[in-house]
């Protein structure tokens, strides 16, 4: 026993010999926001700071939560009149209204009704027939949502439902990052349910490798981009679906249709400072299509898109020209940059 002891601590000696004085990684893995999320982060201050953005995730997916009854979202789509909300959430739902005009509708955090409708938060999937859909995309028209900054409070329309399910882990992943910037903390790297999100570049200074899943292939990534200090957030048809008579239905909904969306585009990437904007605005790509979403790019600066039509084509705004490239075994796919 002994002897094995002394192996073991000669061989961890030998180790940290290897690493030399390389700052030391931290993890945490978690299930929050209904989603496995991998937390790493590097060097002095890197464990406590962690431990805190555990915390502060869990209290936003008690506050975010469309299924939890003590969720302040849950207290807007069952209270009535105006309903007092936490900061975090009066952020996000101007931030949702923002991005509901800015896309045009594409994005809109009242789609909650018609998601449910096509049994994705229930797992009893149909397809809505067109005059159930009709009657459901009424109540969801968020200009008639009213918002009182001052007072604090959201009142909806009557037969709204809202769910920040689109920019709830973006918004959950620049809290991380302010709170492990606000230690001292120099290089992390988190992945929120497949939102990624980067504090610095590694602790060798090389940029961090950020895979993008392939829509067709699960345990597969068609493209890597490296980055520093940026999130990268996808959305895809591929994370929940169902099949009908040949027919892949999935939980992304066009809000002009209240069918799931077919743009042509089987996965949408944002990329930018923000994490909640990238997710908002994934999504909402999603829906445009890779024409729109050019065209939308084009108005903007403040982010970069990699996005997957169904021939398998990848469009990659040129911002991310320099950072991007196909994985092993991709090398043969078309690739179309899109200039301003
Ligand atoms: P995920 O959360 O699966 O990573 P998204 O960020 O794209 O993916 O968010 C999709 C979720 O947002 C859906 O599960 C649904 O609840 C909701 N949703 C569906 N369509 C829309 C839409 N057009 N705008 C806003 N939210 C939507
Ligand atoms: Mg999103």
């Amino acid at each position: 026993m002994r002897r094995v002891g002394c192996l073991l601590l000669a061989l961890a000696a030998a180790a940290a010999l290897l690493t030399g004085c390389a700052p030391e990684e931290h993890e945490e893995i978690i299930f929050a926001m209904d989603t496995v999320m991998q937390l790493q982060a590097w060097g002095d201050g890197a464990e406590d700071a962690l431990t805190r953005a555990v915390q502060r995730i869990n209290e936003l997916d008690r506050t975010l939560s469309v299924v939890n009854e003590n969720s302040d979202i849950w207290a807007i789509n069952h209270g009535q009149g105006a309903v007092e909300v936490s900061p975090d959430t009066l952020h996000l739902v101007e931030l949702a209204l923002e991005l509901w005009r800015d896309t045009g509708g594409a994005l809109n955090i009242a789609m909650y009704p018609v998601v449910r409708a096509w049994g994705f938060t229930t797992g009893e999937y149909r397809v809505v027939p067109e005059p159930e859909r009709a009657e459901l995309l009424e109540y969801t028209d968020l200009g008639r949502l009213e918002l009182d900054e001052a007072a604090g409070t959201v009142t909806l329309p009557e037969g709204m439902e809202l769910d920040l399910g689109s920019l709830g882990k973006g918004y959950a992943g620049d809290q991380v990052m302010d709170i492990l910037r606000g230690s001292g903390v120099t290089s992390a790297i988190v992945n929120l349910g497949g939102n990624v999100q980067a504090l610095g570049s590694q602790s060798d200074g090389s940029p961090w490798r950020v895979g993008i899943q392939d829509p067709e292939d699960e345990s597969a990534y068609l493209a890597v981009l490296e980055i520093s200090d940026l999130a990268v957030v996808t959305s895809g048809g591929y994370q929940r679906y169902f099949e009908e008579d040949g027919q892949t239905y999935w939980h992304i909904m066009d809000p002009a249709t209240g069918a799931p969306a077919d743009s042509g585009l089987i996965s949408a990437t944002a990329v930018g400072a923000s994490g909640a904007l990238c997710d908002g605005l994934s999504t909402a790509l999603f829906v445009m299509g890779a024409d729109a979403a050019a065209d939308f790019w084009r108005g903007r600066e403040d982010f970069e898109f990699v996005l997957v039509d169904q021939a398998g084509t990848i469009w990659v705004s040129e911002g991310l020209e320099d950072s991007f490239s196909l994985a092993q075994g991709y090398e043969d796919r078309t690739v179309e940059v899109v200039r301003r």
